[in-house]
């Protein structure tokens, strides 16, 4: 590489600060950037030591200072302000130069740019980048989508030398054409939002259902680290929980305002499921969970006034704490496999050929929702691509089977307390309604036909029917 910058990076805030040192450790020279010209300068007299980091004020002279072609990464906040920073650089640029967007863009604002971005005939880039502002500086998971040559030629080396590794392997791949690198980072968050609501009622239960102490239940996530639920997510949980408020002596949970905030991708992988047709209750009730917390002073209201048990205190459950852990372990697996079918249907209907063993390979390490089980996620798209459904897979039809039990007892233990556990009772749900060879689903069917003549179809034969409810009771093939 030459001494002149190599890579552009605009947005200096968290994420784009931390990834452009990152880039500097390992001795990629960049050229920095940002709207507000005091935060570059505060970021170069913090950090400009640390490598091969140039500042620059204007737009004109951050880009003409790249070597060629050039490679330039907005780490902006999502939607207009993304927007904004590409109508701003592109009059800048030369046909062949690389535009990366690095934010938690909506992957149909990623298609429409790319779209955009190629009538000048620069290339168009959108990665995932997970992992936080820890991630960012020692190595993400980046899931990057857009053209494919330029990103071999060009990205490929830079995102492979900073990403995250594991056994290895770059927590980076090619993810796909236009938007298909940001669907990934979506449905990515859309799984961490359930991960963390599972939490969340874990944590519940075992403090109003098991009367366990908030540094007992610290300890309990410790442990759940050293088995099959190894993870960030767990073990981040064991420190906040492990936390005391220094100003009141409390545990720190105890002072937080349990009213629960979002940033949208989790509404985002929500919605898209419906669109998609797609089964996707663990997100979909964590993202709902989320609202509902939000509601802090109806709930309030509501608490004097609806009738039900209240949430207990009494110790001495160690069954329901053993069978958290289980229900756990099986209602994340749920999850993910919700989610993967979520991104198999949305390849199909996108045609972007999405090679799903190699998106549980880049979560393995950086991201938010690292864990152990990645691997077997792994495992089970290496040995079948077309895998219909993660459940279905050796390893985690037998996990699910040995979890059972427990799991039904966490959710009819959870409903008989008044202790809300929607996520686990949706996995559980889904689960019963997935493996069911035959649904109430014809009962449906028969309404619809009844109050709307919308036709059924019948097990024996082929075609189309409808009954003459309101006539002379007859049923006619339409
Ligand atoms: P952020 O708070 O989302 O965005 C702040 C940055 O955007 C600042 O550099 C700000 O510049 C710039 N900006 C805002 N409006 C702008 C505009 N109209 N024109 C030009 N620049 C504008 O920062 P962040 O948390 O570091 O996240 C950056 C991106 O990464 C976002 O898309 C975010 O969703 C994504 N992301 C964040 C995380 C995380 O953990 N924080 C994780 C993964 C991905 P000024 O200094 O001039 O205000």
């Amino acid at each position: 590489m030459t001494s002149e910058p190599h890579v552009g990076l605009t947005g200096l805030a968290t994420m784009g600060a931390n990834l452009a040192r990152n880039l500097a450790h390992h001795a990629i020279p960049v050229a920095v950037h940002n709207r507000t010209f005091s935060r570059t300068e505060k970021f170069i007299a913090d950090y400009g030591s640390e490598g091969p980091l140039s500042a620059y004020e204007s737009t004109a002279d951050w880009v003409s200072a790249l070597s060629r072609p050039r490679l330039l990464i907005s780490m902006v906040q999502a939607g207009a302000p993304t927007d904004a920073v590409i109508e701003e650089i592109i009059p800048h640029l030369d046909p062949g130069d690389i535009l990366i967007d690095g934010g938690n863009a909506n992957f149909r604002d990623t298609q429409r740019r790319h779209r955009s971005v190629a009538q000048h005939g620069v290339h168009f880039l959108g990665a995932g980048v997970s992992g936080g502002e820890e991630g960012a500086l020692n190595g993400p998971s980046i899931m990057p989508g857009g053209d494919r040559d330029p990103y071999e030629r060009a990205v490929r080396p830079v995102f492979e030398a900073i990403a995250a590794q594991v056994d290895g392997t770059p927590c980076c791949t090619y993810v796909g054409p236009d938007g298909a690198g940001h669907y990934v980072k979506m449905v990515h968050n859309g799984i961490e939002y359930a991960d963390m609501q599972l939490i969340a009622e874990s944590y519940d239960l075992l403090r109003h259902g098991a009367g366990l102490e908030v540094p007992e239940i610290a300890a309990c996530f410790e442990q759940w680290n050293q088995s099959e639920l190894e993870s960030f997510l767990i073990e981040i949980s064991a420190r906040v929980l492990a936390k005391t408020d220094e100003a009141s002596g409390q545990p720190l949970v105890d002072v937080i305002l349990d009213a629960a905030e979002q940033k949208g991708t989790g509404r985002w992988t929500a919605q898209n499921a419906l669109e998609l047709g797609v089964p996707l209750t663990g997100i979909t009730e964590a993202v709902f969970a989320r609202t509902l917390s939000a509601l802090k002073s109806e709930r309030v209201a509501a608490a004097g006034r609806l009738a039900g048990p209240a949430p207990g205190t009494s110790r001495g459950d160690e069954t329901l704490v053993d069978d958290l852990g289980h229900a756990l372990y099986a209602s994340k697996i749920v999850s993910y496999a919700q989610g993967f079918a979520q991104m198999a249907a949305a390849s199909q209907a996108e045609g972007w050929g999405l090679d799903l063993g190699a998106m549980a390979t880049i979560w393995r390490g950086g991201c938010i929702i690292r864990a152990r089980f990645l691997d077997r996620i792994r495992e089970a798209y290496g040995a079948d691509p077309a895998l219909a459904n993660l459940m279905l897979a050796e390893f985690f039809a037998q996990a699910l089977e040995r979890a059972q039990d427990p799991w039904r007892r966490v959710v009819a233990k959870a409903a008989e307390m008044g202790i809300p556990a929607p996520a686990f009772s949706s996995s559980l749900a889904y689960y019963d309604g997935y493996r069911r060879a035959r649904g109430p689903a014809s009962l449906i069917q028969g309404l619809r036909d009844l109050f709307g003549a919308h036709t059924y179809r019948r097990i024996d034969r082929e075609g189309a029917f409808h009954i003459s409810w309101s006539g002379d009771g007859a049923e006619n093939e339409i």
